[in-house]
Protein backbone atom coordinates (compact mmCIF):
# COMPACT_ATOMS: atom_id res chain seq x y z
CA UNK A 1 0.00 0.00 0.00
CA UNK A 2 1.42 3.38 -0.87
CA UNK A 3 1.83 5.86 1.95
CA UNK A 4 -0.01 9.41 1.23
CA UNK A 5 1.49 12.25 2.52
CA UNK A 6 0.00 16.05 1.73
CA UNK A 7 1.67 18.70 1.66
CA UNK A 8 -1.43 21.13 0.57
CA UNK A 9 -4.77 21.32 2.09
CA UNK A 10 -6.58 18.25 1.69
CA UNK A 11 -5.13 14.59 2.74
CA UNK A 12 -6.20 11.33 0.73
CA UNK A 13 -6.10 8.25 0.40
CA UNK A 14 -5.88 7.56 -3.45
CA UNK A 15 -4.98 4.05 -3.03
CA UNK A 16 -8.15 2.86 -1.36
CA UNK A 17 -10.31 0.06 -2.90
CA UNK A 18 -7.92 -0.35 -5.45
CA UNK A 19 -8.21 -3.32 -7.86
CA UNK A 20 -5.41 -5.41 -9.88
CA UNK A 21 -5.87 -6.03 -12.84
CA UNK A 22 -4.48 -9.94 -13.76
CA UNK A 23 -3.40 -8.60 -17.03
CA UNK A 24 -0.42 -6.86 -15.51
CA UNK A 25 2.99 -7.82 -15.65
CA UNK A 26 5.17 -8.30 -12.99
CA UNK A 27 7.14 -5.20 -11.87
CA UNK A 28 10.62 -4.55 -12.24
CA UNK A 29 13.05 -5.33 -9.31
CA UNK A 30 11.95 -2.39 -7.03
CA UNK A 31 15.60 -0.31 -5.51
CA UNK A 32 16.21 1.20 -2.01
CA UNK A 33 15.91 4.87 -3.78
CA UNK A 34 12.67 6.65 -2.57
CA UNK A 35 10.14 7.33 -5.14
CA UNK A 36 7.15 9.18 -4.67
CA UNK A 37 3.63 9.98 -7.03
CA UNK A 38 2.36 14.01 -7.20
CA UNK A 39 -1.04 13.07 -7.47
CA UNK A 40 -2.31 16.58 -8.89
CA UNK A 41 -5.89 18.01 -7.88
CA UNK A 42 -8.40 18.84 -9.15
CA UNK A 43 -8.69 16.16 -11.53
CA UNK A 44 -11.30 13.94 -12.63
CA UNK A 45 -14.84 14.51 -12.82
CA UNK A 46 -16.15 17.98 -13.56
CA UNK A 47 -19.76 19.08 -12.38
CA UNK A 48 -20.83 18.72 -16.21
CA UNK A 49 -19.62 15.10 -16.62
CA UNK A 50 -21.01 13.63 -13.25
CA UNK A 51 -24.37 15.50 -14.59
CA UNK A 52 -24.14 13.77 -17.99
CA UNK A 53 -22.98 10.38 -16.48
CA UNK A 54 -25.55 10.59 -13.43
CA UNK A 55 -28.48 11.30 -16.20
CA UNK A 56 -28.08 8.46 -18.17
CA UNK A 57 -27.82 6.18 -14.84
CA UNK A 58 -30.96 7.37 -13.90
CA UNK A 59 -33.03 7.54 -17.30
CA UNK A 60 -32.55 3.63 -17.31
CA UNK A 61 -33.42 3.56 -13.88
CA UNK A 62 -36.46 5.23 -14.70
CA UNK A 63 -37.42 3.99 -17.77
CA UNK A 64 -35.75 0.88 -18.25
CA UNK A 65 -33.37 -0.31 -20.94
CA UNK A 66 -32.63 0.89 -23.93
CA UNK A 67 -31.75 4.39 -23.30
CA UNK A 68 -30.60 5.80 -26.48
CA UNK A 69 -27.32 8.33 -26.43
CA UNK A 70 -26.36 10.67 -29.20
CA UNK A 71 -22.17 10.26 -29.38
CA UNK A 72 -20.45 9.26 -25.74
CA UNK A 73 -22.12 10.97 -23.48
CA UNK A 74 -18.42 11.84 -22.57
CA UNK A 75 -15.20 10.81 -24.06
CA UNK A 76 -14.04 8.10 -21.72
CA UNK A 77 -14.15 4.50 -22.84
CA UNK A 78 -14.59 2.92 -19.56
CA UNK A 79 -17.15 5.14 -18.64
CA UNK A 80 -19.30 4.39 -21.99
CA UNK A 81 -18.48 0.85 -21.42
CA UNK A 82 -19.77 0.51 -18.22
CA UNK A 83 -23.17 2.54 -19.40
CA UNK A 84 -23.09 0.29 -22.38
CA UNK A 85 -23.55 -2.92 -20.41
CA UNK A 86 -26.05 -1.57 -18.40
CA UNK A 87 -27.99 -0.85 -20.83
CA UNK A 88 -27.17 2.14 -23.25
CA UNK A 89 -27.08 2.27 -26.60
CA UNK A 90 -24.96 4.80 -28.36
CA UNK A 91 -25.63 5.78 -31.46
CA UNK A 92 -23.66 8.69 -33.89
CA UNK A 93 -27.50 10.12 -34.69
CA UNK A 94 -31.09 10.49 -35.01
CA UNK A 95 -31.61 8.62 -37.81
CA UNK A 96 -30.36 5.53 -36.19
CA UNK A 97 -32.91 5.58 -33.06
CA UNK A 98 -36.28 4.13 -33.13
CA UNK A 99 -39.02 6.59 -33.53
CA UNK A 100 -40.89 7.35 -30.11
CA UNK A 101 -37.63 6.47 -28.21
CA UNK A 102 -35.51 8.30 -25.50
CA UNK A 103 -32.46 9.83 -26.40
CA UNK A 104 -29.97 11.46 -24.13
CA UNK A 105 -27.84 14.53 -25.94
CA UNK A 106 -24.45 14.03 -24.30
CA UNK A 107 -22.40 16.45 -22.12
CA UNK A 108 -20.92 18.18 -25.48
CA UNK A 109 -23.97 19.75 -26.58
CA UNK A 110 -26.19 19.44 -29.75
CA UNK A 111 -26.66 21.93 -33.29
CA UNK A 112 -30.49 23.19 -33.77
CA UNK A 113 -30.39 21.12 -36.55
CA UNK A 114 -30.09 18.06 -34.51
CA UNK A 115 -32.93 19.18 -32.04
CA UNK A 116 -34.92 19.25 -34.70
CA UNK A 117 -34.22 15.75 -36.12
CA UNK A 118 -35.01 14.62 -32.66
CA UNK A 119 -38.61 16.50 -32.70
CA UNK A 120 -39.16 15.25 -36.48
CA UNK A 121 -38.69 11.29 -35.55
CA UNK A 122 -40.74 12.30 -32.22
CA UNK A 123 -37.59 11.75 -30.11
CA UNK A 124 -38.33 11.89 -26.41
CA UNK A 125 -35.09 13.52 -25.59
CA UNK A 126 -32.92 14.18 -22.45
CA UNK A 127 -30.71 16.80 -22.78
CA UNK A 128 -27.35 16.37 -20.54
CA UNK A 129 -25.50 19.36 -21.98
CA UNK A 130 -23.05 21.10 -20.14
CA UNK A 131 -24.47 23.88 -18.83
CA UNK A 132 -21.19 25.31 -19.73
CA UNK A 133 -21.24 24.48 -23.16
CA UNK A 134 -24.89 25.47 -23.37
CA UNK A 135 -23.42 29.44 -22.76
CA UNK A 136 -21.00 29.13 -25.56
CA UNK A 137 -24.13 28.00 -27.59
CA UNK A 138 -25.99 31.11 -25.98
CA UNK A 139 -23.06 33.47 -26.89
CA UNK A 140 -23.11 32.41 -30.90
CA UNK A 141 -26.64 32.49 -31.15
CA UNK A 142 -26.75 36.09 -29.77
CA UNK A 143 -23.43 37.09 -31.59
CA UNK A 144 -25.21 36.33 -34.87
CA UNK A 145 -28.20 38.05 -34.08
CA UNK A 146 -25.95 41.23 -33.97
CA UNK A 147 -24.70 40.67 -37.76
CA UNK A 148 -20.78 39.45 -36.02
CA UNK A 149 -18.41 37.63 -37.63
CA UNK A 150 -18.08 34.78 -35.03
CA UNK A 151 -14.23 32.95 -35.13
CA UNK A 152 -14.70 30.24 -33.25
CA UNK A 153 -11.33 28.54 -31.94
CA UNK A 154 -11.93 24.90 -31.15
CA UNK A 155 -11.28 21.39 -33.02
CA UNK A 156 -13.00 21.02 -36.30
CA UNK A 157 -14.45 18.10 -36.58
CA UNK A 158 -15.03 17.65 -32.48
CA UNK A 159 -18.53 16.75 -31.41
CA UNK A 160 -18.47 20.21 -29.37
CA UNK A 161 -17.49 22.43 -32.05
CA UNK A 162 -20.09 21.15 -34.10
CA UNK A 163 -22.87 21.79 -32.23
CA UNK A 164 -21.76 25.26 -31.49
CA UNK A 165 -21.18 25.99 -34.81
CA UNK A 166 -24.16 24.48 -35.64
CA UNK A 167 -26.09 27.73 -33.89
CA UNK A 168 -24.85 29.64 -36.59
CA UNK A 169 -23.38 28.32 -39.65
CA UNK A 170 -23.39 31.56 -41.28
CA UNK A 171 -21.30 33.57 -39.18
CA UNK A 172 -19.11 31.17 -37.60
CA UNK A 173 -15.64 30.02 -38.89
CA UNK A 174 -13.24 27.59 -36.76
CA UNK A 175 -9.66 28.23 -36.18
CA UNK A 176 -7.69 25.54 -34.93
CA UNK A 177 -4.29 27.04 -33.86
CA UNK A 178 -2.43 30.44 -34.32
CA UNK A 179 -1.20 29.50 -37.74
CA UNK A 180 -5.21 29.32 -39.02
CA UNK A 181 -5.80 32.70 -38.56
CA UNK A 182 -4.45 33.89 -41.74
CA UNK A 183 -7.24 32.11 -43.72
CA UNK A 184 -10.03 34.38 -41.88
CA UNK A 185 -12.11 36.25 -44.01
CA UNK A 186 -14.42 38.75 -42.75
CA UNK A 187 -17.11 41.07 -43.86
CA UNK A 188 -16.15 43.89 -41.08
CA UNK A 189 -12.92 43.75 -39.50
CA UNK A 190 -14.56 46.18 -37.10
CA UNK A 191 -17.49 43.02 -35.96
CA UNK A 192 -15.63 39.73 -34.89
CA UNK A 193 -16.07 38.69 -31.97
CA UNK A 194 -13.96 35.28 -30.91
CA UNK A 195 -15.38 32.11 -29.20
CA UNK A 196 -14.33 28.93 -28.05
CA UNK A 197 -14.56 25.22 -27.05
CA UNK A 198 -14.61 24.36 -23.43
CA UNK A 199 -11.50 22.13 -23.17
CA UNK A 200 -8.60 23.85 -24.90
CA UNK A 201 -5.02 24.70 -23.35
CA UNK A 202 -5.39 28.35 -21.74
CA UNK A 203 -1.74 29.24 -23.27
CA UNK A 204 -2.59 28.60 -27.45
CA UNK A 205 -5.63 29.94 -26.99
CA UNK A 206 -4.59 33.09 -25.84
CA UNK A 207 -1.73 32.93 -28.67
CA UNK A 208 -4.48 32.29 -31.08
CA UNK A 209 -6.65 35.27 -29.57
CA UNK A 210 -2.96 37.49 -29.82
CA UNK A 211 -2.50 36.64 -33.47
CA UNK A 212 -6.44 37.12 -34.43
CA UNK A 213 -6.27 40.47 -32.88
CA UNK A 214 -2.91 41.69 -34.67
CA UNK A 215 -5.43 41.18 -37.88
CA UNK A 216 -8.41 42.86 -36.34
CA UNK A 217 -7.35 45.26 -33.57
CA UNK A 218 -11.29 45.79 -32.70
CA UNK A 219 -11.52 42.08 -31.75
CA UNK A 220 -14.29 41.56 -29.42
CA UNK A 221 -14.10 39.13 -26.19
CA UNK A 222 -16.75 36.86 -24.85
CA UNK A 223 -17.92 38.53 -22.34
CA UNK A 224 -16.41 35.55 -19.99
CA UNK A 225 -14.12 32.52 -20.36
CA UNK A 226 -15.08 29.96 -22.81
CA UNK A 227 -12.54 27.50 -21.43
CA UNK A 228 -14.23 26.07 -18.58
CA UNK A 229 -13.17 25.88 -14.59
CA UNK A 230 -12.51 22.50 -15.38
CA UNK A 231 -10.30 22.63 -17.79
CA UNK A 232 -8.45 25.45 -16.31
CA UNK A 233 -7.60 24.10 -13.06
CA UNK A 234 -6.33 20.69 -14.21
CA UNK A 235 -4.20 22.39 -16.50
CA UNK A 236 -2.77 24.66 -13.65
CA UNK A 237 -2.37 21.93 -11.20
CA UNK A 238 -0.71 19.98 -13.94
CA UNK A 239 1.69 22.73 -14.57
CA UNK A 240 2.78 23.44 -10.56
CA UNK A 241 3.60 19.38 -10.83
CA UNK A 242 5.72 19.09 -13.71
CA UNK A 243 8.11 21.29 -13.01
CA UNK A 244 8.67 18.51 -10.01
CA UNK A 245 8.39 15.17 -11.94
CA UNK A 246 10.78 13.00 -13.87
CA UNK A 247 7.32 11.61 -15.57
CA UNK A 248 3.75 12.80 -16.00
CA UNK A 249 1.43 10.13 -16.51
CA UNK A 250 -2.26 11.15 -17.51
CA UNK A 251 -5.10 9.18 -17.35
CA UNK A 252 -7.97 9.88 -20.04
CA UNK A 253 -8.88 8.87 -23.44
CA UNK A 254 -7.61 9.48 -26.86
CA UNK A 255 -10.76 11.65 -27.83
CA UNK A 256 -10.68 13.69 -24.59
CA UNK A 257 -9.30 16.95 -25.73
CA UNK A 258 -9.03 18.49 -22.34
CA UNK A 259 -6.94 14.53 -21.39
CA UNK A 260 -5.14 15.38 -24.40
CA UNK A 261 -4.48 18.66 -23.71
CA UNK A 262 -3.18 18.13 -20.13
CA UNK A 263 -0.17 16.10 -21.83
CA UNK A 264 0.69 19.24 -23.87
CA UNK A 265 0.76 21.16 -21.00
CA UNK A 266 3.01 18.78 -19.34
CA UNK A 267 5.37 18.55 -22.22
CA UNK A 268 5.00 22.76 -22.41
CA UNK A 269 5.90 22.79 -18.95
CA UNK A 270 9.06 20.77 -18.65
CA UNK A 271 7.98 17.14 -18.75
CA UNK A 272 8.60 16.00 -22.04
CA UNK A 273 8.07 12.18 -20.83
CA UNK A 274 4.40 12.54 -20.33
CA UNK A 275 1.81 10.25 -21.60
CA UNK A 276 -1.96 8.94 -21.89
CA UNK A 277 -3.24 5.98 -20.58
CA UNK A 278 -7.16 4.82 -20.27
CA UNK A 279 -5.98 2.09 -17.96
CA UNK A 280 -2.98 1.24 -15.57
CA UNK A 281 -2.15 -1.94 -17.58
CA UNK A 282 -1.17 0.33 -20.50
CA UNK A 283 1.78 2.22 -18.55
CA UNK A 284 5.23 0.60 -20.34
CA UNK A 285 7.86 0.33 -17.34
CA UNK A 286 10.10 1.54 -20.23
CA UNK A 287 8.30 4.90 -19.54
CA UNK A 288 9.44 4.54 -15.95
CA UNK A 289 13.06 3.61 -16.25
CA UNK A 290 15.33 6.19 -14.28
CA UNK A 291 12.28 7.94 -12.91
CA UNK A 292 12.70 9.09 -9.34
CA UNK A 293 8.95 11.21 -9.17
CA UNK A 294 5.70 10.17 -11.22
CA UNK A 295 2.90 13.01 -11.89
CA UNK A 296 -0.28 11.47 -12.32
CA UNK A 297 -3.26 13.29 -12.72
CA UNK A 298 -6.69 12.94 -15.01
CA UNK A 299 -9.08 14.52 -17.50
CA UNK A 300 -12.51 15.77 -16.52
CA UNK A 301 -13.94 12.69 -17.85
CA UNK A 302 -12.07 9.86 -16.23
CA UNK A 303 -13.59 8.08 -12.93
CA UNK A 304 -11.48 7.95 -9.93
CA UNK A 305 -11.02 4.28 -9.51
CA UNK A 306 -9.06 4.62 -12.81
CA UNK A 307 -6.39 7.01 -11.44
CA UNK A 308 -5.92 4.60 -8.20
CA UNK A 309 -5.59 1.96 -10.52
CA UNK A 310 -2.71 3.96 -11.56
CA UNK A 311 -1.26 4.76 -8.10
CA UNK A 312 -1.41 0.78 -7.41
CA UNK A 313 0.13 0.25 -10.16
CA UNK A 314 3.11 2.87 -9.42
CA UNK A 315 3.54 1.65 -5.93
CA UNK A 316 4.07 -1.87 -7.22
CA UNK A 317 6.77 -0.46 -9.04
CA UNK A 318 8.38 1.07 -6.15
CA UNK A 319 6.56 4.83 -5.78
CA UNK A 320 5.20 3.96 -2.12
CA UNK A 321 5.25 7.66 -1.35
CA UNK A 322 1.92 9.52 -2.63
CA UNK A 323 1.70 13.34 -1.90
CA UNK A 324 -1.24 14.99 -3.34
CA UNK A 325 -0.55 18.85 -4.63
CA UNK A 326 -3.55 20.98 -4.37
CA UNK A 327 -3.95 23.70 -6.25
CA UNK A 328 -7.42 25.00 -5.69
CA UNK A 329 -10.61 23.23 -4.83
CA UNK A 330 -13.79 22.83 -6.52
CA UNK A 331 -17.07 22.66 -5.39
CA UNK A 332 -19.24 23.43 -8.62
CA UNK A 333 -22.23 20.97 -9.18
CA UNK A 334 -25.06 21.25 -11.52
CA UNK A 335 -28.92 20.14 -11.44
CA UNK A 336 -30.22 16.97 -13.43
CA UNK A 337 -31.51 17.69 -16.83
CA UNK A 338 -34.90 19.41 -16.49
CA UNK A 339 -36.58 16.33 -18.39
CA UNK A 340 -35.41 14.29 -15.54
CA UNK A 341 -36.40 16.59 -12.66
CA UNK A 342 -39.83 16.46 -13.65
CA UNK A 343 -40.03 12.70 -14.03
CA UNK A 344 -38.88 12.00 -10.53
CA UNK A 345 -41.45 14.59 -9.40
CA UNK A 346 -43.91 12.35 -11.23
CA UNK A 347 -44.43 14.86 -14.00
CA UNK A 348 -44.52 13.35 -17.50
CA UNK A 349 -41.43 13.60 -18.87
CA UNK A 350 -41.48 16.81 -22.09
CA UNK A 351 -39.94 15.70 -25.52
S1 LIG B 1 -15.00 19.87 -19.12
FE1 LIG B 1 -16.00 21.81 -18.63
S2 LIG B 1 -17.41 22.19 -20.32
FE2 LIG B 1 -16.83 20.02 -20.42
S3 LIG B 1 -18.39 18.96 -19.27
FE3 LIG B 1 -16.76 19.44 -17.81
S4 LIG B 1 -17.37 21.42 -16.90
FE4 LIG B 1 -18.58 21.13 -18.75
Amino acid sequence: MARVTDSTSRASDPTANVTHSPTVADPPPVTNAPKRVMLAAPRGYCAGVDRAVVAVERALELYGAPVYVRKEIVHNKHVVDTLRKRGAIFVDDTDEVPQGSRLVFSAHGVSPAVRQAAIDRDLRTIDATCPLVAKVHREAARFAREGLDIVLIGHEGHEEVEGTAGEAPEYVQIVGSPAEVDRVVVRDPSKVVWISQTTLSVDETQETVDRLRERFPALMDPPSDDICYATQNRQVAVKEIARQVDVMMVVGSANSSNSVRLVEVARQAGTPRAYRVDYAEEISDQWLEGAGTVGVTSGASVPENLVRDVVQHLADRGFTTVEEVTTTVEDLSFTLPRELRAARRGVPAAS
